[in-house]
């Protein structure tokens, strides 16, 4: 073990050097993926010369997803005390199933858990659980409200139709998920958004009549904190009314931005959070964990328990359910997620992670005062947001984004709003300083594009960002 961790330690440092002289590792086109590095699995031991040059040419050749010209995802930088939680994670490699196995790992996870309850008002009723991810939370809160709304559905299938609601700029989970809970994709009403990408309420109560009319059962709302491209905040406190008047259950999906909570300055943008029956959000977008970190609770854990507790007496041999946290988890077996948001938060405290989400905003201030007096660039976001929106010249965003990537000078990607194709800027990595942001604008006007009027689909690299 000492061998190796001595090799981690010589890797590591390989590797921030390579985030500091190439923040761009050259990409590899996808056709050439075999033939440029060895990834092949040998039949022999390797020599560990060997091992370790391969080691490295892999770690050169990633993407460098903490380095200062990273802003293609809604996620990146490195905060270190984060990563030492996740690094300890591996070594204990604890499962939190049961409190025989995880010990106070359970509550490392349970703290964090009343902790987040707490700050958005839900009261002693409520729980959680960390989820594999944004994907997995929305997953979690849209079975629940089915198992409330038709709980035959679990012992005996879907016997009639069931709808649900979300806003046409949301997460393209709800939809996946409609299919995996046995509702149907085609049930998901898409409501139409304001010019700021806000669902509107209204919208929303229209269809829903409709749909009542129409014998339908609808049974669920996604609102969203942080939309996948605008960063829109939907507005809690009046979706929530809708909610109330038909009894539906109100889910507020946080992965992006749902980390406002944490701010006295944006805690402002989910006003009315209380009011909603499930929360979740992604410690490893705003927070700045390492993947995965995402976070669902629930108003009323009796419903964490309806939807996803089964008796297992191999199991639960210890019988505190309270402490036996697999009574509330997708998973059987499920990694320590907890403890990177941990370590973190008991380093910096709470003023810590406040300040970790105003940074971001700060940043994004930043760029967007840039963009506004520089004459050859259009903005197309909105204040109050960390995705920063705009094009630079004619250039369509796809070519700017695509050329960049190739050349190794910036990694940014590109999203769509009405019709409207523009790069989207992610200030999300509260490590970035003004200097950093105002480097990504001159390493823009600075390279030269080529004028070719669409890209060769070179590396697999060019999907539109709202499927993130
Ligand atoms: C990122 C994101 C998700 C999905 O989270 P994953 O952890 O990637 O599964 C869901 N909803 C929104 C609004 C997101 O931005």
């Amino acid at each position: 073990m000492l061998n190796d961790l001595k090799l981690f330690q010589e890797l590591t440092e390989i590797l921030l050097t390579e985030e500091r002289e190439t923040p761009v590792a050259k990409p590899i086109p996808s056709q050439h993926l075999y033939d440029s590095i060895d990834l092949s699995l040998p039949e022999d031991a390797s020599i560990d010369n060997d091992f370790k040059a391969t080691l490295t040419e892999l770690i050169k050749r990633t993407p460098k997803t903490a380095s200062t010209s990273f802003f293609n995802q809604l996620f990146g930088g490195r905060i270190s005390r984060a990563t030492l939680g996740d690094l300890l994670a591996v070594m204990l490699n604890n499962s939190m199933y049961t409190y025989k196995v995880a010990g106070p790992q359970v509550g490392v996870e349970k703290v964090l858990l009343r902790k987040i309850c707490d700050m958005i008002g839900y009261t002693a009723t409520s729980d959680g659980t960390f989820a594999p991810g944004g994907s997995m939370s929305n997953f979690m809160a849209v079975l629940m409200a089915r198992d409330k709304y038709n709980p035959e559905a679990k012992t005996e299938g879907m016997s009639h139709k069931m709808t649900l609601y979300t806003s046409e700029c949301s997460h393209y989970s709800i939809a996946k998920n409609a299919a995996f809970i046995g509702v149907g994709r085609n049930q998901v009403k898409a409501i139409k958004v304001n010019a700021v990408g806000e669902m509107i309420p209204s919208e929303l109560d229209l269809q829903i009549k409709k749909d009542i009319a129409a014998n339908l059962q609808p049974f669920f709302v996604n609102a969203t904190a942080g939309t996948t491209v605008l960063g829109a905040f939907d507005d809690v406190e009046a979706i929530s009314k809708v909610c109330k008047a038909h009894d539906l259950w109100l889910h507020l999906d946080g992965a992006y931005c749902g980390s406002v909570i944490f701010s006295d300055a944006y805690k402002h943008l989910v006003k009315g959070i209380a009011l909603t029956d499930s929360f979740s959000v992604n410690a490893h977008k705003m927070l700045g964990t390492p993947l995965s970190c995402s976070i669902i609770v629930a108003k009323d854990k009796k419903h964490l328990y309806q939807s996803f507790s089964n008796d297992a007496e191999y199991l639960y041999q210890t019988n505190d359910d309270d402490y036996n946290l697999g009574k509330t988890s997708i998973q059987c077996g499920r990694r320590n997620d907890a403890l990177k948001l941990w370590t973190l938060w008991k380093s910096v405290g709470s003023k810590g992670l406040e300040k970790i989400v105003a940074h971001q905003f700060m940043i994004a201030d930043v760029a967007r005062k840039y963009i506004k007096n520089h004459p050859d660039y259009t903005l197309y976001s909105f204040d109050d947001s960390i995705s920063v929106c705009f094009n630079y010249k004619d250039i369509p965003a796809k070519t700017l984004c695509t050329q960049l990537y190739e050349q190794a000078a910036l990694m940014v990607g590109f999203g769509k709003f009405k019709e409207q194709e523009f790069v989207r800027l992610v200030t999300i990595n509260s490590l970035i300083q003004e200097q950093d942001m105002i480097a990504f604008f001159k390493t823009i006007e600075a390279f030269e594009f080529e004028n070719k009027p669409e890209n060769k689909e070179l590396v697999g690299n060019s999907q539109v960002i709202d499927e993130e």
